[in-house]
């Protein structure tokens, strides 16, 4: 492959909907790939682009090795040439165990490490002394985890109560047990618990191994005393818990929970790695601190035997607060961060890399961006093409699809209404084109004059959940609250943590996989399609559950999946279509039953759309309506639920919910896939769920969305440690005048 050619060429693409899609796509330049949901981009950019060029990838590698790789099928085009190695950042979160960190997977722990076994004071050993990953520096009371199992004592003492009222109520403890206290003679039983003094609840609780002489009936005995905490640790936790019996098992596990570690005070590190310091600081220190003010720290080191290390993190720390990440701690886990977070920290790991000649492959980045952020996204992209890369960008947001040096719009619908490019060139031209995109960019919807009037309030509480002060505020109910604030400001802390807790009927529509089997679809899904098979049914006189894939009338040469993968040893696994029904999925005798001239599996090849025309029955349309009306009336309704993206999954979930009343629903960002030509239907969908009686809780940053709340709570007035306080609260209007809040200013800007 010759680095030097310009372009990747791909000549007659047919993945999915694509028809014959041809297009070329320059390298080391930002290409953009846009239009409506559904239309297409995904499988150019990555059923066909990204598979290619990992299967490509894949093809150096020998037979042996090669069948422990991922299977890659060759994508239907007719050629792709001109690839590099592909990258894909998506928004996969960054599962992993507690020992993966924001620190190690930036590889910006490792350097911290080195930095501390140069300079830190006192000298204590190589930089593997500084690890939790390592034997040498961990913690050896909890291993590196920085938890460890502990009690939760909350209930085990009734505070208002003596001894001798009775103030030890530890449920598992046996009675002689829970007395042995008063009996101990180290207590005034007499007093309340409220009134000891420190020593003396420290003594109640941790006291160990003292000797005192215990009634028993008339007699005394020799004890050992042991307090109550101590006594239950050693009863319950520190011990084998094997040896317990199962009903004792249940009995003691709601008071065990992981609580920091006593011993490390959950920093991990042994006690020599946490005596080291620099400038005053432990490196479990440091990894707390937010990442601005750990670089203000690292680019104030002047010791010459630490200038490289000092460079390498504080170029590494300042890409994090580049891209808006600077309110996140290295010793956060990758396991909390949220999608749009782990997107970008897996972007800053690259941005480090000395790599060159990839291609990055994007999947919607500006996800959980406040407009305020989205200008570092769009440095980022462009300090990765300044690198010599080729970055390839699917977006919606107009503000990061300006930045393209080309931009390709698929369309001009979704579905087999789809699938072909209706544009291709740059942003000034892209706002002439008469495509969905080019129409509706230069466009923004008006800001709701007429909000409603709450039929009542949800309060939430003196919420202190991560960077939350104290915060208390209503949310209106019966109207349409949007929360908003920059990335970092708590908005999900306030909803997802807090608000759920204290209100847990409160329905959440997320993007979240949906289905649980392989063969859930559509039409499974709504229910459609227990209504379809009894209509067969009725029609042809025959039992409804012939007509299900899971019954006696599937295919059983592929047990009703219509395709038979094949596991060869040392080739690709291939999928094929079932030669028996031809991919129909079920036997011949149940396709020659019909309704309305349409086969079983005729009807499950309509998309919604389609089945709108077809369906007479009421029901049925209804549920069918729902579909259509949340933007998804391009699937077809036998389509597996495995296929849709996770915006499709939630706009799924929500149609699901069109019919119902007066309950709660929380929506985490989602316009998040949406072409802004949606954006109005999906916000007359949620106008319509208001208009029933409900009360609507969104999480947003789209400004459009922003405009159209009855009510908004804005978060800030910036992120991590700077934010955590509701900075607004208030109607659109309102908010167009308001001093003191981010969203505010951009608000004004898109209304200017
Ligand atoms: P976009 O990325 O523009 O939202 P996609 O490329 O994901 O669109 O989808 C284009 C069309 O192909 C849609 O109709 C979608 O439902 C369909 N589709 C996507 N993936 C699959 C799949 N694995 N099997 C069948 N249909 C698919
Ligand atoms: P938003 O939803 O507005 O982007 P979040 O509520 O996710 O903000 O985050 C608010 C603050 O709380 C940030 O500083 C974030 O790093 C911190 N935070 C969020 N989740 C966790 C967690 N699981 N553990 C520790 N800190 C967290
Ligand atoms: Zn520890
Ligand atoms: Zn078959």
């Amino acid at each position: 492959m010759d680095r030097f050619q310009e372009y990747i060429e791909i000549r007659g693409a047919r993945e999915n909907n694509l028809k014959n899609v041809s297009l070329r796509i320059p390298k080391r330049k930002i290409t953009i790939f846009t239009g409506v949901s559904g239309s297409g981009k995904s499988s150019i950019v990555f059923d066909t682009i990204a598979t290619e060029a990992q299967r490509q990838l894949n093809e150096n590698f020998s037979m042996f090795i090669r069948n422990f790789l991922p299977k890659y099928a060759q994508p239907n085009a007719d050629a792709i040439e001109n690839l590099s190695m592909a990258i894909v950042v998506d928004q996969r979160r960054l599962g992993g165990n507690s020992h993966s960190t924001m620190g190690t997977i930036t590889d910006i722990s490792p350097v911290l490490r080195l930095l501390f076994s140069r300079i830190g004071e006192p000298h204590i050993g190589g930089s593997n002394a500084f690890s939790f990953n390592d034997p040498q520096g961990m913690c050896i009371e909890c291993n590196g985890l920085g938890r460890k199992m502990g009690v939760l004592a909350d209930t085990f003492l009734d505070m208002d109560k003596s001894l001798n009222e009775g103030a030890v109520q530890v449920p598992v403890f046996a009675t002689w047990e829970k007395s042995s206290y008063a009996s101990s003679g180290f207590f005034d039983n007499d007093k309340k618990l409220s009134d000891f003094t420190e020593e003396e609840m420290d003594l109640l609780l941790y006291g160990k191994n003292m000797k005192f002489k215990m009634q028993v009936g008339g007699g005394t005995m020799n004890a050992s005393y042991l307090g109550i905490i101590e006594k239950f640790e050693r009863s319950y936790i520190k011990r084998d818990i094997k040896t317990l019996s199962e009903r004792t098992q249940k009995a003691v596990a709601p008071y065990i929970a992981l609580k920091p570690c006593p011993a490390c005070k959950g920093a991990r590190l042994s006690q020599a790695a946490l005596s080291c310091k620099i400038k005053g600081k432990n490196i479990a220190e440091m990894s707390a601190l937010e990442v601005s003010e750990l670089l203000a720290i690292i680019n104030d080191i002047k010791e010459p035997v630490a200038a490289s290390m000092a460079a390498t993190l504080s170029e590494r720390l300042q890409h994090l607060v580049d891209i808006g990440l600077d309110y996140l701690s290295l010793d956060r886990e990758t396991s909390t961060l949220s999608g749009g977070e782990s997107q970008r920290v897996k972007m800053v790991k690259h941005l480090s890399s000395s790599l060159i000649d990839v291609m990055y492959i994007f999947d919607e980045p500006s996800v959980g961006l406040h407009p305020r952020d989205v200008h570092r996204l769009n440095e980022l992209l462009g300090k990765l093409r300044d690198k010599g890369n080729t970055v390839i960008v699917v977006e919606h947001d107009p503000d990061v699809i300006k930045v393209a040096d080309h931009i390709v719009d698929v369309g001009p619908h979704a579905g087999s209404n789809g699938g072909n490019i209706v544009f291709e060139g740059t942003f000034d031209e892209l706002i002439h084109a008469d495509t969905l995109t080019g129409r509706h960019i230069k466009q923004s919807l008006p800001i709701k004059e007429n909000s409603r009037k709450a039929s009542g309030k949800l309060s939430v509480l003196k919420a202190n959940v991560n960077n939350l002060h104290n915060v208390s505020v209503d949310i209106p109910e019966g109207v349409l609250t949007v929360v908003t604030g920059v990335a970092g400001s708590g908005k999900s802390s306030l909803i997802n943590h807090v608000f759920l807790k204290q209100h847990p009927k409160a329905v959440v529509i997320d993007q979240s996989a949906v289905g649980t089997s392989t063969r859930s679809n559509p039409a499974t899904y709504t229910g459609v399609m227990d209504d379809v098979r009894k209509a067969f049914a009725k029609e042809n006189g025959v039992s409804a559950s012939l007509f299900s894939f899971n019954s006696q009338g599937a295919c059983e040469n592929c047990q009703g999946l219509g395709v038979i993968y094949t596991d060869l040893a040392f080739l690709d696994g291939i999928k094929t279509p079932c030669e028996v029904c031809e991919g129909k999925r079920f036997k011949e005798e149940v396709l020659a039953y019909k309704l309305d001239g349409k086969s079983i599996s005729d009807v499950l090849e309509l998309t919604v759309l389609q089945s709108l025309d077809y369906f007479k029955q009421k029901d049925i349309r209804n549920k069918l309506q729902a579909m259509s009306d949340v933007g998804l009336d391009y699937l077809t309704l036998g389509q597996p639920l495995s296929t849709l993206s996770g915006g499709e999954c939630q706009r799924i979930k929500l149609a699901s919910e069109l019919h119902k009343k007066s309950g709660v629903y929380v929506l985490d960002e989602p316009t998040t896939g949406l072409h802004m030509s949606d954006i109005s239907h999906l916000l007359s969908i949620m106008n319509r769920l208001v208009d029933s009686g409900n009360t609507m809780i969104v999480i947003e940053h789209n400004l459009d969305v922003i405009k159209n709340a009855d009510w908004i709570i804005d978060m800030g007035p910036d992120g991590g440690t700077k934010g955590g306080k509701v900075v607004f609260e208030g109607t659109p209007v309102e908010l167009l005048n308001a001093t003191g809040s981010i969203t505010s200013q951009y608000l004004r800007g898109a209304n200017a």
